[in-house]
């Protein structure tokens, strides 16, 4: 099997033409190809030599992903892609400001967050850079649209795949190829804490979210078993330091679960964590599923919730929800899927 050309950093592919007896600008010639004219063959790049061709011919392909299923609609698209005989999804929505795409970074997820259908479809393994960038150029094509911002909070903890995670991001922001702004991407993750210090070390400008969604230890830990490892306090030291080198603002995401987590404690609790501090708050509605033992907060109650955090001076807004009717929650649509072959 022939490795895909979207796998490579311009750095990578640099270092392989040097390494073959090409230029290194044969990288930036390559890159403009495919990612801005974006040419279906390597024969079709008409500034690269013969020999250049034949090479990328032999050891590389251009190939995007297949849509299994898509699900439309009116602001929301939901799409099931096959990366070699797996299943990843992604969704796509329509703001005003643009096209936000959400796509998955593994498939399946271990972290076992209670509230997520995702987790409850076991890793079977990380996604390549390749796989986690074409999610986005596959949809570019098949709806023939540029998204304008790109949020990784699809199945899969993102930071349990790094190395992989930070290729993508260097081919999403390229200058010579995509060229997407680090500002307009959004990286999600539960909280693993060395990880976000060594995110932070990178000095990007990429937005980071934390999925909180527990205002206390206690209550986190019944929620999500990433926090048996890593305690609320030792989360909160790491965004500090995210913030003290990125200076950049950090998004809390609370999905509002009826009677577990959205009482006036758990909203006041919440303020103190995020007081004085660069963080967002963002109030998910629980999108519920049949089989699930959660049940949706009321209107009522998220406003009630939002107005306690306001009174604190914390930021906040109330998610707008998006795809409802389109089995909206992250990995419904690949388990509903799953569900229906198996
Ligand atoms: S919320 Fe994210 S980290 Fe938690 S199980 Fe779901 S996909 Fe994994």
């Amino acid at each position: 099997m022939k490795n895909s050309i979207f796998d490579l950093t311009k750095p990578e592919l640099e270092a392989i033409m040097l390494n073959n007896g090409f230029k290194k600008f044969n990288a930036t010639q390559v890159f403009e190809g495919i990612y801005k004219k974006k040419v279906e063959c390597f024969d079709d790049i008409v500034n690269i030599s013969k020999d250049l061709k034949k090479f990328l011919n032999d050891n590389y392909e251009i190939r995007y992903l297949d849509v299994i299923e898509a699900l439309k609609s009116e602001d929301t698209n939901k799409y099931l892609l096959s990366v070699r005989g797996s299943t990843i999804e992604c969704v796509l929505m329509s703001h005003d400001y643009g096209k936000s795409i959400c796509i998955s970074t593994q498939i399946g997820c271990n972290m076992g967050c209670k509230f997520c259908e995702s987790g409850k479809l076991k890793k079977i393994r990380d996604l390549t850079p390749g796989e986690i960038v074409l999610q986005v150029l596959t949809i570019e094509r098949l709806e023939n649209i540029r998204v304008s911002n790109v949020v990784i909070m699809g199945i899969g903890e993102p930071f349990d795949n790094f190395a992989n995670l930070v290729n993508a991001l260097a081919i999403l922001t390229e200058p010579k190829g995509i060229d997407l702004g680090s500002r307009k991407i959004t990286v999600s993750t539960c909280g693993i804490v060395p990880k976000i210090k060594d995110f932070a070390n990178l000095h990007t400008q990429v937005n980071l979210a934390i999925s909180l969604h527990a205002s206390n230890d206690d209550l986190r830990q019944k929620l999500m078993p990433i926090s048996k490892a890593y305690k609320i306090n030792e989360l909160m030291e790491s965004i500090d330091y995210y913030i003290s080198v990125t200076n950049r603002r950090v998004t809390f995401e609370y999905i509002m679960l009826l009677d577990i987590n959205d009482s006036e404690e758990c909203a006041k609790e919440l303020a103190s964590l995020c007081k004085g501090k660069l963080i967002y708050v963002n109030l998910i509605p629980y999108n519920s599923t049949s089989d699930s033992q959660f049940k949706r907060t009321s209107k009522e109650r998220i406003t009630n919730f939002y107005n306690i955090l306001v009174k604190n001076g914390i930021n906040v807004v109330i998610r707008k929800e998006m795809g409802k009717g389109i089995k909206g929650a992250c990995g419904q649509l690949k388990a509903s899927y799953e569900r229906e072959v198996k």
